[in-house]
């Protein structure tokens, strides 16, 4: 079994997640990449990239501002309506979100209103069963909404957050695809149904955030909007589910750790919500990674309402003029980093070179998100071997992303590239000066087998289906 402080302590140890501004006492939920780590969340968005633009004819790219003038999130309904329902203890000052807590009590109160959330909070209290999480006082406040919009004051004269000078960093990044919905159509002529796809940051000051990178106030979405005309909603809400679920299915992830879970409490504007939940071994529990929804009108509706800009399509074939419907996938990218880390995540016994046994940890990744592809180790530091296999790497990294090490015994740094989960090593020993082939491991099997060194480059592209 595994817990959340492995996979912390794994991240920080071999570089992949850094608590951010550490040297300063660290900054609550704010996390930053080390280079196994970028290397990881790179490949998980060009994956993402890969499925849902490059291999797509309906679907474009985008790159938008996360500032955005601040009527958008009037337009949207954010300013006054972006909130999560609070709770503090008194005693110990921490602080929690009402919904979660009820939800500990089998009561779903997502969106429920504030009255209604009291209610339940009281009745718990006067039941004697409400208690503080952490340290068990029942003296909690009441619930108090609290808005999770991240303000700055950019362009304002003063060094004052007036609210009149409020702009906000973007909660989510769609607001920008629907800013730019209509640039797009104008510049790439595109015909409904089509898609505007965009990965970028988004910030929200989370009351609670914890589990690590699971929830953070500064993250990465990725998220595509497909605007439709709504007799077509159901097929192509069908058709996205179905999609993002084989997406899952190709990275490795089985049916049996993800599955779907219905929204019964609806945005007022949304047709249907189905959220991807992930089994992480770490938490225990089936977690939301991704949100699929169907948003009818309302967000070009608004839009145009505020901008006074008309956002309806023409379509020629029909003459008929209307507001695109929404389907919209949207995915948390440094959950999905939380995700592939939980499910690579292996204990082993693996035999050690003095013929005992060890646990041996393996990031066993999809090869195509492997942060590094080959680690190329030559047996010693001697001079007759660090040139061939420094050849070898010079050869390989016009490819991808290949290690070179020659620090410490081959035992230890075999089991530094388990850690980060590199699909294969190279080898170079005193045998390869007399035969020019090296060894290559497997990083799941362990097994080794002996490739000519001219033919290392085919070998593995062939592997990485190149
Ligand atoms: P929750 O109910 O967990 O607060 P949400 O339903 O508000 O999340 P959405 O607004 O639908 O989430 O965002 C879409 C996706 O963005 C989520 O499925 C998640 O993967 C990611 N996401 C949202 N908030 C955060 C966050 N604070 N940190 C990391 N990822 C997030």
């Amino acid at each position: 079994m595994i817990d959340m402080e492995t996979l912390v302590s794994l991240c920080k140890r071999r570089g992949f997640v850094f608590p951010s501004s550490e040297i300063y006492g660290g900054m609550q939920a704010i996390y930053d990449y080390g280079h196994y780590g970028t290397l990881l969340k790179n490949n998980i968005r060009d994956a993402w990239w890969k499925d849902m633009v490059q291999y797509r004819d309906d679907v474009v790219g985008l790159d938008s501002a996360i500032f955005m003038h601040p009527t958008t999130w009037v337009a949207s309904g954010h300013v006054g309506g972006f909130n999560d329902p609070q709770i503090d203890c008194r005693k110990c000052k921490n602080r929690f979100r009402a919904d979660h807590i009820l939800e500990g009590f089998g009561i779903n109160a997502d969106k429920a209103p504030l009255d209604e959330i009291n209610a339940h909070l009281d009745r718990l209290r006067k039941e004697k069963k409400l208690k503080c999480r952490e340290c068990g006082s029942p003296d909690l406040t009441a619930a108090r909404i609290f808005s999770l919009m991240v303000k700055s004051n950019i362009g304002s004269p003063t060094d004052e957050l007036k609210e009149e000078n409020a702009v906000y960093l973007r909660p989510e990044t769609c607001g920008g695809i629907y800013l730019e919905y209509k640039n797009t159509i104008d510049a790439l002529h595109c015909k409904l149904p089509f898609g505007i796809a965009q990965v970028g940051k988004a910030f929200r000051n989370e009351i609670v955030a914890r589990q690590f990178i699971f929830r953070t106030r500064e993250f990465e979405q990725m998220e595509m909007q497909y605007f439709l005309h709504p007799d077509s909603m159901n097929k192509a809400y069908d058709m996205w589910k179905d999609t993002r679920w084989k997406w899952y299915r190709e990275y490795g992830i089985s049916e049996d750790e993800i599955r779907w879970y219905k929204h019964e409490k609806l945005a007022h504007y949304a047709s249907e919500a189905y959220d991807v939940e992930y089994r992480f071994k770490a938490l225990g529990e089936y977690k939301e990674v991704e949100g699929i929804h169907a948003r009818g009108d309302w967000d070009l509706s608004q839009h145009s309402k505020h901008s006074g800009v008309d956002l309806s399509y023409f379509d020629e074939k029909t003459g008929e003029r209307f507001i695109p419907h929404i389907a919209e996938t949207s995915v948390g990218l440094n959950r999905l980093v939380l995700m592939f880390i939980d499910h690579a995540y292996t204990e082993e016994q693996a035999p050690t070179a003095g013929g005992k046994e060890e646990t041996r940890v393996v990031l066993k990744f999809d090869k195509r998100l492997a942060p590094v592809k080959v680690a190329v180790l030559p047996l010693s530091k001697k001079e007759e071997l660090q040139k061939p296999a420094r050849d070898i790497w010079n050869t390989l990294k016009r490819l991808f992303i290949v290690e070179y090490d020659e620090t410490q015994s081959i035992g230890k740094r075999y089991r530094r590239q388990d850690e980060i989960g590199t699909p294969y090593c190279v080898t170079v020993d005193f045998d390869s000066l007399e035969d020019n082939a090296v060894t290559v491991r497997d990083r799941d099997t362990m097994a080794q087998e002996r490739i000519a060194i001219r033919e290392l480059e085919a070998f593995f592209k062939e592997k990485y289906a190149m």
